[in-house]
């Protein structure tokens, strides 16, 4: 068997080719232009890069991106101070603190003092907890854009068992919580996992977020498994790579996604929608 690529970049340029239409009907039935603040805090190369790509998938779409540069000794209080002008300002629809933040930073406090309603992120624990009871909320842009991809080739989830390694807050957990909500079966592992491949080789489908190049290998796989792979690890030539070994995983799973072009493109393009969604406001 050879699998199914899913292209995560040309899935996303399709979403973004409706979001467009989308926001400009936006635009015409309320006057609304959604707009989405991003801060970035110093100068690391990899978070200039996102938020250049943020920046650059927003305005293709028709939302308004504004940036706001601190440098790197920005304190903690005036990061605070920052976001709560941004919560007050009515233009504003979306904010997103570019993540990670210098040590001196707390992370948790800056997510909880974004509003809820214009975390676009959806890291803020009340959307964390409106994720978990099933109300409508800001889904995690790349747990959003896994179900989306794989919604997007039909595999379907109902009753699947899906295996996921990696248990962050910004991925493993939360990706597992939206596919329960879609009646998966869900079995987390993770760095302390006795024997990974017991569990990976029952998946249905494997999702693999853990940030160690070609960790998983087709030997790890049952035969037609579909396998997400969130991993983005940079090798010594700067070339980009995943997870999963993907010559030999490809050769068992069913569909596979690629590194780059996978789950990369979906996570900007889940930002946009949830942008779009904090514009028109979530319900109740
Ligand atoms: P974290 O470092 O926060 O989490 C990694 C997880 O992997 C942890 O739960 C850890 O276990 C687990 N782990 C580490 N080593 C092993 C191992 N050998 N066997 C089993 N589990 C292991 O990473 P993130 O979740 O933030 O990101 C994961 C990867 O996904 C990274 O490469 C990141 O760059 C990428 N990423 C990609 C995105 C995209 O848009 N494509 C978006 C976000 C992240 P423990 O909890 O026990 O430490």
């Amino acid at each position: 068997m050879s699998a199914e690529i899913i292209n995560g970049k040309e899935l996303a340029q399709q979403l973004r080719n409706e979001m467009k239409k989308e926001v400009l009907a936006l635009k015409e039935s309320s006057n609304i232009t959604p707009h989405l603040t991003v801060i970035l805090v110093g100068d690391n190369p990899a978070s200039k890069s996102y938020v250049k790509g943020k920046q650059k998938a927003s305005n293709e779409v028709g939302i308004s991106s504004e940036l706001i540069q601190l440098p790197e000794n920005t304190t903690e209080q005036e990061l605070l101070t920052t976001i709560e002008d941004l919560n007050q300002n009515n233009s504003v629809h979306g904010i997103l603190v570019q993540l990670p933040l210098p040590s001196h930073i707390s992370e948790q406090k800056v997510i909880e003092t974004i509003e809820p309603e214009k975390d676009v992120d959806g890291f803020h624990p009340i959307s964390v907890g409106r994720m978990m009871t099933g109300k409508d909320t800001f889904l995690p842009c790349t747990p959003f854009g896994i179900v989306t991809m794989l919604k997007s080739k039909n595999i379907q989830i109902e009753g699947q068992h899906v295996v996921i390694i990696g248990r962050s807050n910004i991925v493993g957990k939360p990706v597992g919580q939206l596919l329960l909500n879609e009646n998966a079966t869900v079995t987390y592992c993770h760095s302390r996992t006795k024997d990974l491949t017991s569990y990976t080789e029952q998946a249905d489908i494997l999702i693999v977020a853990i940030g160690k190049a070609h960790v998983i290998q087709k030997q790890h796989i049952k035969e037609g498994a579909v396998v997400i792979d969130v991993g983005i690890n940079r090798l010594e030539d700067g070339s980009l790579t995943g997870d999963v070994d993907f010559d030999s995983v490809v050769e068992r799973a069913s569909f596979l996604t690629p590194v780059p072009k996978g789950v990369g493109p979906m996570t900007i393009a889940m930002l946009l929608k949830n942008t779009i969604k904090a514009a028109k406001g979530l319900k109740n």
